[in-house]
């Protein structure tokens, strides 16, 4: 935002930003030659404050910069212009290493790493950091870690929490006696606390409790992951690429599918990927930019179908569309030329359960989430973006329940063309307030009822909306990458519902 809406945020904040990047030395220090791009992450300030990031253990950094295409809906060619084809990052691994302990899992920013002629090194350099096909990491001893952090002066109010939860996590873990003479020091230097923790009594009590922590912290082996998590590019795909990416443990491997202009590129890229063994793919799929709603649909089945035909999983993760400069790139509510407001509420709608995934289907395909929630084809996806955003998204209730769905459906069906097109009309402006306002005609204002349900009303607990909710939460629970990869657009949490009266006659 510094560097897009420059102007604008030195406006309505009176603060000057920095635009672009920081990667000379001297731009913000003239006294020094560091240059801040090339620094390893600080992972010492997750641990300053309580809020607990949802990341796992692994090392954050890009092996290349910039892009080499000029995308008109991506920001990267603005805010990194020069493609840089490999950066020396081996060192910075070192570096993360030595002060901050071995990682488990490589996640690489890349804007387009597939572009780089040095490819084939830059899998050689992953693979010399350790990350080979099923090659296992033990996580080293991160308690001795903190304490030496600690006595180094690195960074105490981080290192003072760290150490804390530390041993408290532990706590937790001993049991019987061993619990006791842990907790017993714990007390003696007043660490049961946080409040009364201190730098040096946490020196002090390590010397004794160290032996117990390393004998029974885990030490179990686990697989190590990379992830190039800003997705790859299908158009740069050959086969001997996919072979290299195919020698280190990638997981899952992202494909940006941003257009269905893509889809020769982008299934040929699948079927190399799936020819290699890389089982695991995700992709992006960008919507309410120049696409058509049913490009939408068409490329999340594509992805269905590949699935099917090459025993593979993809999860895809449509992304919607905001403009990265001017008013518009200030709030959400862009609608891109074949969009409207209805129909992006409706795929948010769709989406919020899954938290934006569509994923597979693993048994009976029509049973799918996909075609459940999308539709069957085309003409029902349709219908399911001018269907109330209610009975979207409690779908089972007012299906099943209240056969509020087939009441509208039929109605929805029924309506003379001209009427149908008034109504649609209204529906697409997705704002149902006054109606009485905006139409006079009868019919229009008798089928317009059902957009007047207020989601706040209802108060049915649904337990399907609840065990899909469940699923994808644990889903995203594995996907430890997930909440650094996207940018959500969809409201946490959607209240939950619980008996209600029913509105409409069946
Ligand atoms: S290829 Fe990807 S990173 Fe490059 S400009 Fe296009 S969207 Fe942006």
């Amino acid at each position: 935002m510094a560097s897009l809406l420059h102007d604008e945020l030195h406006l309505e904040t009176g603060i000057k930003p920095h635009q672009g990047l920081l990667d000379q030395p001297g731009i913000l220090d003239k006294d020094n030659d560091i240059i801040i791009d090339n620094l390893p992450l600080d992972y010492s300030i997750l641990d300053e404050i309580e809020y607990e990031y949802p990341t796992q253990s692994a090392y954050f950094t890009f092996m290349t910069k910039g892009c080499t295409r000029k995308c008109a809906f991506c920001s990267v060619p603005i805010l990194e212009p020069t493609y840089k084809p490999k950066i020396e990052t081996y060192d910075k691994f070192q570096e993360i290493k030595e002060i901050y302990g071995e990682q488990q899992n490589l996640l690489l920013m890349d804007n387009n790493v597939l572009a780089s002629p040095k490819f084939p090194e830059i899998i050689e350099e992953i693979k010399q950091m350790g990350f080979t096909k099923g090659a296992t990491y033990i996580e080293p001893n991160q308690l001795e870690i903190s304490i030496s952090n600690l006595r180094g002066n690195l960074n105490d109010a981080a290192y003072i929490r760290r150490s804390y939860k530390l041993l408290h996590s532990m706590l937790d873990r001993l049991q019987n006696d061993v619990k006791q003479k842990f907790y017993n020091i714990l007390d003696a230097y007043e660490l049961i606390k946080f409040e009364t923790t201190t730098r040096e009594n946490l020196l002090l009590a390590y010397e004794e409790l160290k032996h117990i922590y390393e004998k029974n912290r885990k030490k179990s082996p686990k697989l190590r992951y990379v992830d190039f998590n800003q997705g790859t590019d299908a158009r740069y795909v050959t086969d001997e690429l996919m072979k290299l990416m195919s020698e280190i443990p990638i997981r899952p491997l992202r494909i940006a599918f941003d257009y269905i202009g893509l889809e020769k590129q982008y299934t040929e890229a699948v079927n190399l990927a799936a020819k290699y063994g890389i089982k695991e793919l995700s992709n992006y799929i960008l919507y309410n930019f120049q696409d058509k709603p049913e490009d939408l649909y068409k490329r999340l089945e594509i992805n269905i179908n590949l699935c099917k035909e090459l025993g593979i999983v993809i999860f895809s993760f449509p992304m919607k569309y905001i403009p990265l400069f001017g008013e518009e790139a200030k709030h959400r509510n862009y609608t891109g030329k074949f969009w409207n407001k209805k129909f992006v509420r409706a795929i948010q709608s769709i989406l919020n359960v899954t938290k934006g995934i569509v994923a597979p289907s693993y048994k009976n395909e029509k049973q799918s989430f996909f075609y459940k929630a999308f539709g069957n084809n085309i003409e029902e996806f349709f219908e399911l973006l001018y269907m109330p955003e209610t009975y979207i998204i409690y779908r089972s209730v007012f299906e099943k329940e209240m056969g509020y769905t087939e009441i509208w459906l039929n109605e929805y069906r029924n309506l003379e063309l001209n009427d149908l097109n008034e109504a649609k009309k209204i529906i697409e402006n997705n704002d149902f307030n006054n109606i009485d306002e905006k139409t006079n005609n009868s019919n229009v204002k008798h089928f317009l009822r059902h957009y007047q349900i207020d989601r706040g009303d209802l108060k049915i607990e649904d337990p399907k909306f609840l065990k899909l909710k469940k699923k994808f939460d644990n889903l995203i629970k594995k996907d430890p990458f997930l909440d650094l990869t996207l940018t959500y657009d969809f409201e946490p949490e959607i209240p939950e519902i619980s008996n209600s009266e029913h509105i409409f006659e069946r």
